[in-house]
Order: C-alpha cells, then structure tokens, then sequence
C-alpha cells in the first residue's frame, strides 16, 4: 500500500520518498504525490531523481506503480509533479464536481460518468431531455458558483455513515468525501482546487447523444480561455472572409448559403437544357443505320450523372433513333441506352442479358435502361451493341 500525499494536499508539487522496489522499469515509493488513473482523471508526470515518469498506475493491492523512462536506484529520492498538468487536472475535475453538482440541483439529472481528455472532457448525464437552454443555464449557474468563491474541503468519513452524498458510494471502510460548501458531497480520490474561484471559469460546448443518454462536452480554467481564443481565431477568419464585422457572420453565411442554394438550382437547370439541346443535335448529325435508324455510340470517361440521362432520352425523342452511352473511370464502368419508340426496341429487354454477360447489373424501361458493368466487360458490351445496331 502506498501513502497517498496528494489525498491530503493537492498542492504539494515536490516531494522526498524513499524507493522501496523497482520492478523493471516500474518503481514503488513508500509514499507518493503522484495520481494514478483512475476516477476519469488522468495520471500525472513529472520526474523521480530527474527521471521522467511516463505513466503512474493504481494496481489491485493498493500500491502505485511509477513507470519511469530511465534507472532509478532504490532508496531516497527526490521527486518533482509536473504541476502545470496537475492543475489543470485539479481545475476540470473540481469543474467537473460543480457541473454535475449543478445539474442535480437545477434539473435532477445524475451524471453517470465522467471522462477526462487531454482537450475536452465530458460527464454523460442520465437524461434523455436535455435542451440547449438548459445547458446554457447550467453554464451559468456553474460559472456563478466558481465566482462566489467557495471552499473546496476534504474529510473522511466511514461509509456507513449518512453522508449525503450526491452519488452513493459502492465502497467500504472509511470514504475520502470532497465537499464544496452548500452544493456537493462527493466520495472521490481525485485532486481538487482549495476554492471554486480556483477553476476559473467553465464553458459548456458539445451536446452529443449517447446510449440514450446525453453527453455533454466542457473545458475549465485555461482550457476554457484557450479554447474561446481559438473560436475568435475560427470566427475571425470566418469574417475576413466577408470582410465583415465577427458579429454579422452568422448571417452572412445564412445568406450564402441561401444563395449557393438557388444559384445550384439555376445551374442544373441551365445543364439540363444544354444536354437536352446536345441530345437534339447530335440526332441530326448522327449517321443512320440499315434500318434508318439514327445510332449514336459514344465512350465517356467519369461517372454517369443526369445530365448524360437527359441528353440521351432528348436524343431519342428526335424520331427513330438509339443513344448508347459506355463510361469508364476508377475500375468500375456503366452503359445507357436511350431507345426511340419508333425503332420498336426495348432498351431494358436488351440491355439486362448483355449485362448477365458482361458481370454486370442493371435494366430499365423499353425508352431508358443503365446498368454498371465492370470496366474491362464494356469493350465485349460495346462490340454486342453496335452489332445489334449496324
Ligand atoms: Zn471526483
């Protein structure tokens, strides 16, 4: 078992201990400021006698298990926590507490886990309703709570005891309980600020939806600074780009948006007529079969879209006429037919079996088929067709 310092001062940043074992490269102490994982916090680093510590690990007997990247001889060593992580770390789980806590206090919902990431964290709530405007009541009573500067205390306590505890605990014996005053009791292990004034301040972002529960994002302290200078940078040139005033960008976008919208519209409108008109002339120019027919056969690299769709069937309402259409492009190959009602052919009678043939699907009306057929089938396809059209 190994003597938790962090429990009773979170702040303390430099610590003497004595190396008991070292098993490969991890390393006991007989006491240890040092948090492992666990609780949704993550470990801290630092160094043992100038040795980086790359992981720090609860095991099942209790002791604490110092990965270090280099040889630290057993015996006394000095050791130093990387405090700029560790605050951070005391400033999203105390954020984390007053969140949860507010929560409960505002709307009942419980929180059923927290996770703390090395950008964001987050507590998944067990809640199926909750609505934008409670979030942004929820940021605001939070950051309400940081500013009135609250005392931030640990006790203990024996777990049977009635504690009131926002969360009922699972363990026995004695219970460390974190308490910020007139708002939470919570049984936790994790390293805390002195005073919610300490957090800074909170900013609640992404709501997500997970296993009917909702999950919402959040950053504390720094984070919460950082993260809003790089949504001004973000909107910034987001307004250069209007060459407007950040505050009208929202609807500017709206704006364009709309515009992009009937601007699309005009434009395969404008498509569709040009095919259409393409399809017209190219029936008179086309040569003519035995049977007068107007054939057109034509290869076309890219993908089949709309506008080939309604370029072939303006072909074929020309008179008698056939439009065929093969495309080639990234492996995969398709083919149109456009068929005229004069010429009597069923473009999808004639069209599925030479596909079956091909290693290809597909199929149609007797006026329109398509199908896709695998690029190395479409010469065998081509030569078929233009013999059914000579
Ligand atoms: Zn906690």
């Amino acid at each position: 078992m190994t003597r938790r310092l962090y429990y009773d001062d979170s702040y303390l940043r430099g610590f003497r201990a004595e190396a008991v074992s070292v098993e490969g490269r991890r390393l006991y102490l007989d006491a240890t400021a040092f948090y492992p994982s666990s609780g949704g916090q993550p470990f801290d680093r630092g160094t043992i006698n100038g040795v980086a510590v790359a992981d720090v690990v609860e095991e099942d007997d209790g002791r604490v298990a110092h990965v270090v990247e280099g040889e630290v001889a057993p015996g006394p060593v000095e050791c130093v926590v990387d405090w700029g992580r560790r605050f951070d770390h005391m400033q999203q789980h105390t954020g984390q507490h007053i969140l949860s806590a507010v929560f409960v206090e505002r709307f009942g919902m419980p929180t059923l886990s927290f996770h703390m990431g090395a950008e964001v964290s987050t507590i998944e709530l067990g809640t199926q309703a909750l609505t934008a405007e409670q979030v942004v009541e929820a940021e605001r009573r939070v950051n309400e709570v940081i500013h009135e500067g609250r005392a931030v205390t640990v006790s203990y306590h024996d777990a049977g005891d009635d504690l009131g505890l926002r969360k009922a605990s699972e363990r026995t014996g004695t219970l460390r309980v974190v308490s910020i005053a007139e708002l939470d009791r919570s049984a936790c292990g994790g390293t805390h600020v002195r005073n919610t004034a300490e957090v800074g301040a909170v900013l609640l972002r992404k709501l997500d939806k997970v296993r009917g529960n909702a999950r919402v994002e959040f950053v504390c302290g720094a984070r919460a600074v950082r993260r809003a200078r790089a949504d001004y940078d973000t909107l910034s040139r987001a307004a250069r780009v209007f060459s407007s005033p950040v505050d009208d960008v929202d609807g500017l976008v709206a704006a364009q948006a709309q515009r992009l919208m009937a601007a699309e519209k005009e434009l395969k409108r404008l498509n569709a007529e040009a095919a259409q008109r393409e399809g017209r002339e190219r029936f008179a120019a086309a040569g003519r079969n035995e049977r007068g027919w107007a054939v057109e056969v034509r290869r076309t690299a890219g993908a089949m879209g709309e506008e080939h769709r309604l370029r072939a069937g303006a072909f074929a309402e020309m008179g008698a006429g056939v439009w065929v259409e093969l495309f080639a492009g990234a492996g995969a190959g398709a083919v149109l037919i456009a068929a005229s009602a004069a010429t009597g052919m069923n473009a999808g009678a004639v069209l599925k079996p030479l596909l079956a043939a091909a290693g290809g699907r597909g199929g149609g009306s007797a006026a329109l088929a398509q199908g896709s057929v695998p690029e190395a089938g479409l010469e065998g396809l081509e030569a078929e067709l233009r013999r059914l059209l000579a």
